[in-house]
């Protein structure tokens, strides 16, 4: 028989643990905090966060791939789309037919080698992968293309709750505990950023976390 304590305890959704957050300082990338359940050196899969690197490692002028919504997590088409568009949409199919085009054995800025095809699945610790960043903005004249995909993710894309001014990218990353884990990499201010988050939510989409962390006034 349902009681009205029963009842309470339904209507409570399942508690979620505490996010994990990494915060340097730019450009000399010291680490100042670092909370991170199970340590920011434990592997882990931060999904899209790979894209930028992905996207570093493209030769050439900017480039333009259609999305019909297969393989995407939108569930519908995000159409044509250039590399800052791909970047701020977070397309999977986009980045998909990118990776296709990249050289192989494919070496990412500041990265470990991986050894599969499948770059959504791919891992490395938050600690590599906030130095990769970091690099990443170190070099941000050499990737304009990216920088700006970063810029417009915040403005209008998939990290809109961080607002203009910031870098950011989101992430959704498989969870071995829940349906996904939501990732964020923010630096500000945008031009030449003093301060880089890397955030972590487990439970929650990338653009979920990416509203969390706007509410904790970081940036
Ligand atoms: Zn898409």
């Amino acid at each position: 028989m349902l009681t009205r304590r029963t009842l309470l305890a339904a209507a409570v959704p399942s508690a979620l643990p505490p996010a994990d957050l990494l915060i340097a300082t730019l450009p000399d990338g010291k680490i100042t905090k670092a909370h991170w359940l199970d340590s920011i050196d434990a592997v882990a899969q931060p999904g899209s966060l790979w894209k930028p690197f992905l996207a570093a490692a493209h030769r050439g002028p900017n480039v333009r791939f259609h999305c019909d919504g297969s393989q995407c997590w939108l569930n519908r088409k995000h159409g044509w789309l250039d590399m800052p568009g791909a970047l701020a949409q977070s397309c999977n199919q986009w980045f998909h037919q990118l990776y296709k085009t990249l050289p192989k054995p494919l070496h990412l800025l500041a990265l470990p080698d991986q050894e599969s095809d499948d770059w959504p699945n791919w891992r490395t610790s938050p600690h590599i992968l906030a130095k990769a960043y970091i690099e990443l903005l170190a070099r941000r004249t050499d990737y304009p293309l990216v920088i700006a995909g970063l810029r417009q993710a915040a403005e209008k894309g998939t990290a809109k709750p961080l607002g203009p001014n910031v870098l950011a990218k989101t992430g959704t990353g498989p969870s071995k505990l829940y349906a996904g884990d939501g990732w964020v990499f923010a630096a500000t201010p945008a031009d030449m950023p003093t301060k880089l988050v890397l955030y972590r939510q487990r439970g929650v989409t990338g653009a979920q976390a990416a509203q969390a962390l706007a509410k904790l006034k970081l940036l």
